[in-house]
């Protein structure tokens, strides 16, 4: 079953998984000796584990298992591309379909928040060694939570008002709601992790200072920055052209009530492109998305592309932004140009959404990471995905510990 989208921003439809039906979904779960599942999660969050432990009516079980592997696993159990990574590799798609995997395991998140079950405790006695985390999207807070529930004492640094990264400032709430990120969120700060929001830090002189408070330094600040189209042809800077970070900000931040005109194009074939046409949607414009190669090239996951497509957001591809066309200082249109280079296509455009990918901010390119410095997720992996970011971060908690044990033994 997958999640079909309201047309009110924040919104979803989906129908749930209850006890029942989540002990009978479980049930078809072939109980496999390697796990193909387990061993396709990157973040390694045990679905073979903890769709057992459902099987058998032990809820508690099942979220200590999900929590203890994936500290972002309400988040990652509604906006993981499972059909790429658990539910591909689970063995029963041989024989007619995947076990849900993402239900079974935001089922169990939602008992753990209904029930208010504790199931995760960072030790009293504190380890030596202070840990500052630059930014408080999923690497930060996976890292974090690893190096405390292990003992040691962490503080997050995030620039924005609130945690979460991309989870709160990017990914449309109808696929993500914002109680989910704020829950995950919460275990963390139950765990002892410090915030101080609304602190920028600004690469490598900032760093630098924090490098006299602590013993380690863990950057995750993603790619925040959005790609610039390269054709000069297209003005970035007129009224009614945006970039696709900018845009899903405001929206978030507003609600989704903002005036962005009636005729939108958003240009891209990725997630974040998709995201966009959604939130267009959900506002309430005519929206199309431009895309340069074909469907199949289109990196988006299977989910979003079907999201958008029941939504009815027309996807025109093997085209590519020629020129915008202004009036009065403001856009008014966009003339676009076929692959091929034959054919031309001219709209009219109240808004046009540059969704053509992101890169690491000025402070944090060609980053090198020395003595006691360490990095993850997408700023070091070039943007891939939430729960590889949890995975990423973990690693490097495991790094930072190895660091920190070193110099003590000096
Ligand atoms: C619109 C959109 C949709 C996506 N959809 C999906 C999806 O459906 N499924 C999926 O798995 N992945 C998706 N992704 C990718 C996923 O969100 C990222 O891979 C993941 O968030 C990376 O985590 P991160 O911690 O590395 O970076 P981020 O999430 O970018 O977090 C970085 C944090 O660092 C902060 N920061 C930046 N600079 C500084 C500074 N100088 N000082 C202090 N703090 C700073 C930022 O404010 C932010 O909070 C999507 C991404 C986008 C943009
Ligand atoms: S975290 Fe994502 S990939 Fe891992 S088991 Fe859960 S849904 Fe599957």
């Amino acid at each position: 079953m997958t999640r079909t989208i309201d047309l009110e921003y924040g919104k979803s439809m989906k129908r749930k998984l209850n006890i029942r039906t989540a002990m009978e979904e479980a049930s078809r779960c072939l109980l496999c000796h390697d796990a193909p599942c387990s061993r396709d999660c990157p973040a390694g969050t045990d679905p073979g584990s903890f769709i057992r432990s459902i099987r058998f009516r032990n809820i508690k079980g099942a979220t200590e298992t999900i929590r203890k592997n994936n500290i972002l696993g309400g988040c990652c159990s509604l906006i993981c591309p499972r059909e790429k990574l658990c539910e591909e590799a689970c063995s029963r798609t041989g024989i007619d379909k995947p076990i849900r995997i993402g239900e079974l395991q935001e089922f169990a998140i939602e008992q753990e928040k209904i029930f208010g079950m504790e199931v995760l405790k960072a030790p009293k006695d504190k380890k030596k060694g202070k840990i500052a985390c630059v930014g408080a999207g999923p690497a930060s807070l996976a890292c974090a939570a690893k190096l405390s529930l292990e003992g040691y004492d962490v503080t997050i640094f995030e620039a924005e008002e609130k945690p979460g990264g991309v989870l709160t400032y990017g990914i449309n709430p109808s696929r993500l709601p914002q109680g989910v990120v704020e829950h995950d969120i919460k275990k963390i700060k139950d765990l002892g992790v410090k915030f101080v929001m609304n602190k920028r830090i600004d690469g490598k002189k900032d760093i630098k200072k924090l490098k006299d408070d602590f013993d380690a330094i863990h950057i995750g600040v993603g790619l925040g920055k959005s790609k610039e189209i390269e054709n000069k042809y297209i003005n970035k800077n007129i009224d009614g052209v945006i970039n696709a970070l900018d845009f899903l900000k405001t929206a978030r931040e507003n609600n989704g009530k903002i005036d962005i005109g009636e005729d939108v194009i958003v240009v891209g074939g990725g997630d974040v492109a998709m995201d966009c046409a959604m939130t267009a949607k959900q506002i309430g414009t005519n929206i199309s998305i431009v895309y340069r190669r074909t469907i199949e090239e289109a990196p988006a996951s299977y989910e979003e592309l079907e999201i958008v497509q029941k939504m009815g957001i027309p996807i025109i591809t093997n085209f590519a932004p020629e020129k915008t066309i202004e009036e009065n200082g403001r856009l008014a249109g966009v003339s676009f140009r076929s692959r091929d280079g034959h054919s031309t296509m001219n709209f009219k455009v109240d808004k046009l959404i540059l969704a053509i990918g992101q890169e690491a901010s000025l402070g944090y390119r060609d980053l090198k990471l020395s003595d006691g410095i360490f990095a993850s997720g997408d700023l070091i992996n070039g943007g891939e995905t939430v729960v590889q970011a949890v995975a990423d971060g973990k690693k490097a908690a495991l790094d930072i510990i190895d660091y920190l044990n070193k110099k003590e033994a000096k």
